[in-house]
């Protein structure tokens, strides 16, 4: 199987929901640079500083602090991985080629979580996220067994400061303008499939997990 992942996908595609789920069955590191960010600006730390206008305006934070954070958690030990969340431009993805060049741990798939985006507002509306451990949850499509209370962890979930329609519209064109041209990159790469993200969280989890041993049998069948 691949276990050097990068998962892209819009805003409400599924990438956290899905990368956790990957990273605590198949045993990764899962690096979300939206949770860390969301750490630093809870603890108050330079980076943490530097991210949190352009985080509540659904802006890109500069690449410089985002590199901060997930960087720290990215070394030879970690052998494998799925990312959420990065790269989300150009700048990233060449800066990761870079730092997993040096760490002789080169990427094996990308995967694009697939969603059209009048599905993502309604996605993003009612999704609600647990400020201790980071799962989401939707009111409607994938509700807690007790309501508003994480399952996990028993914290009071909350609504997402970015998750309010003004600021989700800001973060839709911004993945468009900036992110979304990755798939092309990847795609020229070889590296890319693609999922069906509009659908329960297991059958996705389905797909992703064939995606990334598929391609492993046929690496293996060259062997
Ligand atoms: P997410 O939880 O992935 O939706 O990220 C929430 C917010 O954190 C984004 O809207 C950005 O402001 C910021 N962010 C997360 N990852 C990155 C990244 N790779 N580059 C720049 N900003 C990011």
């Amino acid at each position: 199987m691949k276990r050097r992942v990068v998962l892209l996908g819009a805003p409400g595609a599924g990438k956290g929901t899905q990368a956790r789920l990957l990273a605590a069955r198949q045993g990764l590191a899962h690096l979300s640079t939206g949770d860390l960010l969301r750490a630093a600006v809870a603890a108050g730390t330079p980076a943490g500083r530097a991210a949190k206008g352009h985080m509540d305006a659904g802006r890109l934070v500069p690449d410089d602090a985002v590199f901060g954070v997930l960087f720290e958690r990215l070394d030879a030990r970690t052998t494998a991985f799925v990312l959420d969340g990065f790269p989300r431009n150009m700048a990233q993805a060449a800066e990761l080629d870079r730092r997993l060049a040096a760490l002789r741990l080169p990427l094996e798939a990308v995967v694009d979580i697939d969603v059209p985006d009048a599905r993502l507002v309604a996605r993003l509306a009612g999704r609600r996220a647990c400020p201790g451990c980071g799962r989401n949850y939707h009111v409607e499509a994938l509700p807690p067994r007790k309501a508003g209370t994480c399952d996990d962890c028993g914290r009071a979930l909350q609504q997402r400061d970015d998750d309010r329609p003004e600021v989700v519209t800001e973060r839709l064109a911004v993945y468009h303008r900036q992110t979304e041209p990755l798939v092309a990159h990847y795609a020229s790469r070889g590296l890319l499939a693609r999922v069906n993200g509009d659908r329960d969280v297991e059958a996705v989890q389905r797909d992703l997990l064939a995606c990334l041993q598929g391609a492993a049998a046929g690496a293996g069948r060259q062997a």
